[in-house]
């Protein structure tokens, strides 16, 4: 390869040489050998028509700096697989919120994302919580409560918002992960490993850096809280929250490690925190909504609820032992800053058949690996469909991709 072809192929691929997926490695992946004719058509005919492959890395994307080998359907059922037991059917969503402006959050904003929820996780129960801020309010702020003024440090906060969501998909082992595991660690351990500076310089610098503007509360407490409240039908408590949020971790040289992130989620334990302040567009801007136009404030609103519907959906599938995708165009992407709101809500076909494992549990022969009623396919394509209707046009590219759908997979039936 020439020089000016390699450079270009560095710069568009990125350090892992991301090579998409052959059609026959994305058949194997959905590992529909043993099933129904019917379940086979419902899931993959056509898909190649209906699913665009996955977009190749440009900078700044995920895969650019992140490797990933994707979980086919079989790897999946053998290590990483949670299936809905029938006494524990039930997706909890806990509306944790500190704002006294409830203004952009209102119960109709719950009732659209209940509504998905309902549609893609099609035959489990959603329950909704509200639960008082007393969890917020006894956390313990005081380390950060000094480093909310400085408005020049976008950048540094942009880039930290970046990294977090690089790695917002990642380690879905079944111990304790962040959601948002940092990429700064290095940046943060410099900081922590400079001996000219003391100790609560270092903690202001990375407290600028994160947390400029907003009270971010310690996510690892928030965690603890929701384990205690995990009803026992509960498939999973997923807390929502609209509070930016960090860890703390100890560091071998005694000082403390502050990162700002998106969540904590313990599947062992069925439980979840995440926090959608990072969504709102002016985040990193100290901007009071009461400044903005009423037609400001719908924007930021529908940014906020498509992005939340992208974020809720896949960080559940990750409650399912999900991992992230690289198969075809998919919901389970991993996914950096710049992408998210190109982020389609929908699952690839390797994807929605793991999915469709766990949902339809009671009809599933866990023996001869088949799903007994392969509509379940079928209605749930329905019902994403109507789900998304209601949304008053917010996702009528998708509504338009389900009819489509719909027709074609009529005709096969
Ligand atoms: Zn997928």
């Amino acid at each position: 390869m020439k020089k000016k072809e390699r450079d270009e192929y560095n710069k568009t691929y990125g350090l892992y040489k991301f090579k998409r997926p052959l059609p026959s490695e994305i058949e194997s992946a959905m590992g529909l050998v043993g099933e129904s004719i019917l379940f086979k058509k419902l899931i993959s005919a056509d898909y190649e028509r209906f699913y665009d492959p996955i977009k190749m890395p440009e900078e700044g994307d995920w895969l650019m700096t992140h490797k990933e080998y994707g979980q086919t359907y079989n790897e999946y059922i053998q290590k990483g697989c949670l299936q809905v037991d029938k006494d524990r059917n039930i997706i909890y969503i806990v509306r944790l919120f500190n704002s006294n402006d409830d203004d952009l959050i209102k119960d109709e904003f719950f009732q659209y994302i209940i509504g998905l929820l309902e549609a893609f996780f099609s035959g489990m129960k959603i329950a909704l919580i509200d639960v008082e801020n007393n969890y917020i309010n006894d956390n313990d702020n005081n380390d950060n409560d000094n480093e909310n003024e400085n408005e020049n440090e976008n950048n540094e906060n942009k880039e930290n918002n970046e990294n977090n969501e690089n790695n917002n998909n990642e380690n879905n082992n079944n111990n304790e992960n962040n959601n948002n595991e940092n990429n700064n660690n290095d940046k943060n351990n410099e900081n922590n490993n400079n001996e000219n500076n003391n100790d609560e310089n270092n903690e202001n610098n990375e407290n600028k850096q994160q947390f400029t503007g907003k009270m971010p509360i310690n996510a690892d407490l928030i965690l603890e809280k929701l384990k205690e409240d995990v009803p026992e039908n509960a498939f999973c408590l997923f807390g929502l929250i609209d509070t930016d949020l960090y860890t703390e971790t100890l560091l071998p040289n005694g000082k403390r490690l502050i990162k700002a992130t998106y969540g904590k989620r313990s599947i062992q334990d069925r439980v979840s925190i995440f926090s959608f302040a990072r969504f709102d567009p002016f985040f990193n801007f100290n901007v009071k909504e009461k400044s903005l136009s009423k037609e400001q404030r719908f924007k930021i609103y529908l940014i906020l609820l498509k992005r939340i519907c992208s974020a809720i959906t896949r960080e559940i599938c990750y409650m399912f032992g999900m991992k992230n995708c690289i198969f075809l165009s998919c919901c389970m992407n991993g996914t950096s800053g710049a992408e998210f709101d190109s982020k389609q809500i929908e699952l690839c076909p390797i994807c929605l058949r793991k999915l469709i494992t766990n949902i339809s549990a009671k009809g599933y022969d866990i023996k001869n690996y088949r799903v007994k009623n392969p509509m379940v396919v079928y209605d749930r394509f329905v019902k994403m469909r109507d789900a998304l209707e209601n949304f008053s046009g917010l996702y009528e590219n998708e509504v338009n991709w389900f009819n489509a759908r719909i027709d074609f997979l009529k005709t096969l039936i």
